[in-house]
């Protein structure tokens, strides 16, 4: 996959794309990104990326022009051709704008995007973006959060680390994203005369949460790891980890519980936990 980054601050990224996996999967040649300076497609002595929006108000705008003429750069295909091929279910490569107004970025988002040839990522700066780059230009706003930020950079880095994890090969065991929160899929289903009864694996938290993960010493400063854990019957580790993963949505994203994939034995220990 290849990824463009649109900012007036590209020092900014030497630190998150140079750790941990995006560093891996960069040197592996599975993800190429390239930072690009908005400044360098200015025409001024000045450099000039923003000015005083129209109508008044606090703060500057980033103008469009630059924006613009950096994209046409880019080996992009037509803004129109790129959303028929997304209303197509076709497409391999999206031009996407930070904003604290866009859709929220999700896990589900960062598969689809994993998917893709190529991802451009456009940061904002100041009190935003010319309008006219998400109106004409961008085919996706994104918001990383319910918060306000002061540039899209951080959250650029975020979709960035999100989206390169996911692409094959860039994590070592290729089972570790399967059983993350959020994950929708990637249970392998106990099925009961055709009726999904359970998960045959730990893997897969199907829309819910992880489950809690603890490692050695069994015993540390008197905090002892639960003895399930210990005893080597898979059978109650699954249930226990489940049950764990369960109660710990319903605590902390009740809200996921509405669109996870929940077996009998799910809704099950949901009412034992107390939740119709
Ligand atoms: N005036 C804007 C508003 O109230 O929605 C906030 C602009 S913010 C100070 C400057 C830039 O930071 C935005 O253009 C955007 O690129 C980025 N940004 C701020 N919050 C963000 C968020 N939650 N997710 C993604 N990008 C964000």
């Amino acid at each position: 996959m290849k990824a463009d980054i649109v900012t007036i601050f590209p020092d900014f990224f030497r630190g998150p794309l140079d750790y941990g996996i995006t560093r891996r999967a960069r040197e592996m040649g599975l993800a190429e990104i390239a930072v690009h300076d908005l400044r360098g497609f200015t025409h001024d002595r000045h450099r000039t990326v923003d000015d005083r929006p129209f109508g008044g108000g606090e703060g500057m705008v980033l103008k469009p022009e630059p924006i613009f003429e950096l994209l046409e750069t880019l080996p992009l295909a037509s803004r129109e051709a790129r959303m028929e091929d997304r209303i197509a279910g076709r497409a391999t490569q999206s031009v996407i704008l930070l904003s604290a107004q866009g859709e929220r970025f999700t896990q589900q988002v960062a598969s689809q995007l994993a998917a893709l040839d190529r991802i451009v990522l456009v940061c904002g700066r100041y009190e935003g973006v010319d309008e006219r780059v998400s109106e004409f230009l961008a085919d996706r706003e994104f918001s990383i959060g319910d918060y306000v930020l002061s540039g899209g950079e951080l959250g650029a880095a975020v979709i960035l680390e999100a989206v390169t994890r996911l692409l094959p090969g860039a994590l070592g065991n290729e089972a570790s994203t399967r059983q993350e929160s959020f994950t929708a899929h990637g249970h392998d289903e106990v099925e009961d005369g055709g009726e999904f009864i359970g998960n045959a694996s730990t893997c897969g938290s199907n829309g819910l949460l992880d489950y809690p993960h603890y490692t050695r010493p069994a015993e540390f400063r008197g905090m002892t790891v639960p003895e399930v854990l210990l005893n080597g019957n898979h059978q109650q580790i699954r249930r226990w980890r489940r049950e764990r993963a369960l109660k710990k949505t319903l605590r902390n994203r009740p809200d996921l519980l509405d669109g996870a994939d929940l077996s009998i034995e799910d809704r099950e220990i949901l009412s034992r936990l107390g939740k119709s």
